[in-house]
């Protein structure tokens, strides 16, 4: 077996590849990490959620270690490792259990051939002329032009680069360049990386071995999505890990390359609110607008365009080209009845369609809205200033030390505090939108009423920090307030975490009771 020609690159796998420094997956609670990174809001995360952020080199180190490792076992070359342990879901135990009880079923299944190494290589007979190319049906090609999958089926060179374009340029990121197969409808022979780096070079300014393992790094992390998942911004080719007996809560992950998302759902981050809750809280703003107009404003008699009544006199007019003029209190025509006739009219509160009660609804939802919309932008405000109040302390020298450290942790704990606060707005929309009955009313009290204690607590915190920074006091009294301020962090931590837990605790609560 000859494993050593261009296609089989094992040194591409080996370890001394690449540099030595690259251990497999820096923590982002490690203290090295902390040192030198100017983004601070991130670590006060990190603190209550451990997770690994794999570079797109790192994925592929160990992807190559576990297929270097498969083809030592089995005595095969790293592409047939490759397919292997793709077409396992990259499960080692489970293909070494198929492949010592009948190796013959596992290669037919996964598409190899009995005699490694042999594909793509130009037929030895150099003698056969004539051959015809099964795609193009072109004829008399000599047999250096031709080449197959280690099949029967041979195909020339041109056809082969247009077979493995069209796959690249499949739907799902090369997803088909590695699950590819020869061209021929009743064949199922696999073609494998070395072939399909062959013809994918060779065209183009395209780089055919990045696609390829570009595809493989993703089929690889897609395989444990259980805990690991893909950084879903665009062009990052980072995955998260997180330990394998956490289930994601705690569940906002940022990647290396600076994007935040959701561990669950993938969306912006949202944690403590439940995924349902942030995807209501996306479209809270339609929902609100079509309750004002239902709230505030009466349709039009004639034309049924909403209008606003602004106070004052009760004669409006409809805007041109409409123009009629009405009266807002029973919506009647003045034009067809004259004025006179609105002295003593009956009101007509909504629009037909709405009955009392929906609009008591809708003023209750929208009400509800306007008033958790103020809270999450006050609460965003007040993380960026907390924010950007730890960095500059990370930055300023000559402060005590102990002093700025514990002044810079207040501020990250207040910053956290603040995200956990806005982001829980929307849990309380949901819930207010959900209603339901008198448990689920109760629910809804307590959270408002610990979201307004986690809120002062807060405030506290920063008061704290801000007198601690800005004391001109001697060592002894400096002390006191640093003992007063590090106190005070632990009681907001633990406020901080309880009340996120008891949002945690509403994710799926039945609709009604
Ligand atoms: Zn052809
Ligand atoms: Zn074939
Ligand atoms: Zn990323
Ligand atoms: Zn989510
Ligand atoms: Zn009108
Ligand atoms: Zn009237």
């Amino acid at each position: 077996m000859d494993v050593d020609d261009d296609y089989y690159c094992d040194d591409y796998y080996c370890d001394d590849y690449y540099d030595d420094d690259i251990s497999d997956g820096e923590s982002y609670g490690d203290e090295e990490w902390t040192a030198n990174d100017d983004e601070p809001h991130q670590l006060v995360a990190d603190k209550r959620n451990r997770y690994v952020v794999l570079t797109e080199q790192q994925i592929r180190h160990r992807l190559g270690q576990e297929a270097a490792a498969t083809a030592e076992v089995f005595s095969v070359p790293v592409d047939w490792a490759l397919a292997l342990l793709r077409h396992y879901r990259w499960d080692p135990p489970r293909l070494e259990e198929d492949w010592f009880s009948d190796q013959d079923r596992v290669r037919d299944a996964v598409g190899l051939g009995g005699d490694p190494g042999r594909e793509g290589e130009e037929e030895d007979d150099e003698e056969e002329t004539n051959l015809i190319c099964g795609i193009c049906m072109e004829g008399d090609k000599p047999a250096a032009e031709m080449a197959s999958a280690g099949c029967a089926h041979r195909y020339c060179h041109a056809c082969w680069r247009g077979y493995v374009a069209a796959a690249a340029a499949e739907d799902g990121g090369g997803r088909g360049l590695v699950a590819l197969r020869c061209p021929d409808a009743s064949c199922s022979r696999a073609v494998l990386r070395g072939m399909v780096e062959r013809f994918f070079f060779a065209d183009a300014d395209i780089d055919g071995r990045d696609a390829y393992e570009r595809a493989l790094e993703r089929d690889y992390v897609e395989a444990r999505g259980l805990w690991m998942k893909p950084c879903p911004a665009a062009g990052c080719g980072c995955a998260i890990e997180i330990p394998i007996e956490g289930d994601g809560s705690g569940a906002d992950l940022v990647c290396r390359c600076g994007h935040g998302f959701c561990w669950r759902c993938g969306g912006e981050p949202h944690w403590p609110a439940s995924c349902a809750a942030a995807v209501g809280w996306a479209g809270e703003a339609d929902a609100a607008s079509a309750e004002w107009v239902l709230v505030h404003t009466k349709p039009c008699p004639r034309c049924r365009r909403p209008i606003e009544h602004g106070g004052g006199c009760r004669a409006l007019r409809c805007a041109d080209p409409c123009g009629l003029w009405f009266c807002w209190r029973c919506l009647g025509s003045i034009d067809e009845t004259g004025w006179l006739a609105h002295d003593s009219c009956a009101e007509v509160r909504s629009p037909a369609a709405a009955t009392e009660e929906e609009l008591r609804r809708a003023a209750e939802t929208l009400g509800a809205f306007l008033r958790y919309q103020d809270l999450w932008a006050a609460n965003r405000r007040a993380q960026q200033l907390a924010e950007h109040e730890a960095r500059l302390l990370g930055l300023r020298a000559g402060d005590k030390v102990d002093k700025g450290e514990v002044v810079a942790e207040a501020w990250e704990e207040v910053a956290e505090g603040r995200r956990v606060l806005g982001n829980a707005c929307a849990q309380g929309q949901s819930m207010v939108r959900r209603r339901g009955g008198a448990s689920a009313r109760r629910r809804w009290e307590l959270f408002e009423y610990q979201h307004g204690e986690t809120d002062a607590v807060l405030d506290r915190l920063q008061q704290c920090a801000q007198e601690a920074a800005t004391t001109a006091a001697e060592e002894r009294e400096l002390d006191r307030l640093l003992a007063v301020l590090a106190q005070q962090i632990s009681v907001t931590r633990c406020c901080v975490d309880s009340f996120a837990r008891a949002v945690e605790d509403l994710h799926g609560m039945p609709e009604r009771d």
